[in-house]
């Protein structure tokens, strides 16, 4: 079955659009953390990062700048966090990758920053060689 957003990408849903383009799409979130969050999809149907084709997470990061850029100049945010989530431990709910933009304001508490741990020198020295070992 397809994803929300294909059925968004194929005009079988509405959405509140902001740019489309072969590849790409972009629209307002319907339960946004802040005014003007945004969501860029690629149209194709992928569900995470590593499904995506390089191409097309290309032409994800270039709409991701452009809306990015447009959200910017429109409501002048203090800032904008640009998230992306994957796997239902990381709060990704929709299965079909997409980035998301949103715009933010000074003491508006819309995300919360990540609890930062501490490690040691010679654990991350490790962690890197294994993950590095994995990259291609
Ligand atoms: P994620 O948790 O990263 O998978 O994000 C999915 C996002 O899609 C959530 O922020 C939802 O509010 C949003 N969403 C789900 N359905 C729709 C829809 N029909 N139109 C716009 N946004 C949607």
């Amino acid at each position: 079955m397809a994803s929300i957003f294909s059925r968004i990408a194929q005009g079988e849903i509405p959405a509140a659009k902001i740019y489309e383009d072969d590849q790409t799409l972009a629209f307002l979130d319907i339960n946004p953390a802040t005014r003007g969050h945004a969501l860029v999809i690629c149209k194709e149907e992928h569900p995470d990062l590593l499904s995506v084709p390089p191409d097309l997470l290309a032409a994800v990061a270039q709409t991701t700048q452009k809306v990015a850029r447009a959200v910017t100049e429109a409501l002048k945010p203090d800032g904008y966090n640009v998230m992306q989530n994957n796997g239902s431990a990381a709060g990704q709910e929709v299965f079909h990758y997409h980035v998301h933009i949103v715009p933010r304001w000074e003491g508006d508490n819309a995300i919360r920053a990540w609890k930062q741990g501490t490690a040691d020198t010679q654990e991350l020295q490790e962690l890197a060689t294994l993950i590095s070992r994995q990259v291609q």
